[in-house]
């Protein structure tokens, strides 16, 4: 495999931009979206998604508000995933290797999920470097509309 090969371009948009999971992320889409979920106004505990009752054990608060989480963060750790995996995954047509990361929030310090950005070189990835949530289509549905969801790219 050659250095270019691992990068896909950088996706164009076409079609109408609909959320993958609505109410994960701020919407409508922007240059600047963030992950939605909740903070616990007994603890101040944050999570994602949002939750109505307070996952903490020692507080159980079901007085939670919705809130954007943190823009940025530092990259904990992440895959790369050379196979294609089952439905209801939609690859992209050839399959093109793409990377998951785990990002620590700036302000919240909690741990997120999500994909890296398709046209990003896997080797440029280094365990705690700065991240930025971004949306990008996860795939194109049958009615030619960008399903768009979030991701995590060197900032
Ligand atoms: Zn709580």
């Amino acid at each position: 495999m050659t250095e270019t090969a691992r990068v896909m371009p950088a996706v164009e948009l076409s079609g109408k931009q609909i959320p993958a999971a609505s109410g994960w992320t701020t919407w409508p889409p922007s240059d600047k979206p963030q992950l939605v979920g909740s903070r616990c106004k007994s603890c101040g505990d944050y999570f994602f998604p949002k939750v109505g009752v307070c996952s903490n054990p020692a507080c159980m608060g079901e007085d939670l508000d919705e809130v954007p989480l943190s823009r940025t963060g530092k990259l904990y750790t992440y895959a790369v995933n050379y196979y294609k995996p089952p439905a209801p995954y939609v690859p992209p047509d050839p399959f093109v290797p793409y990377a998951t990361a785990i990002i620590e929030l700036d302000r919240e310090k909690m741990k997120v999920q999500g994909m890296v950005v398709s046209n990003c070189d896997f080797t440029q990835l280094k365990i705690g470097m700065d991240m930025e949530t971004v949306l990008e289509p996860l795939y194109r549905d049958a009615e030619g509309n960008d399903v768009m969801v979030w991701k995590f790219r060197p900032a």
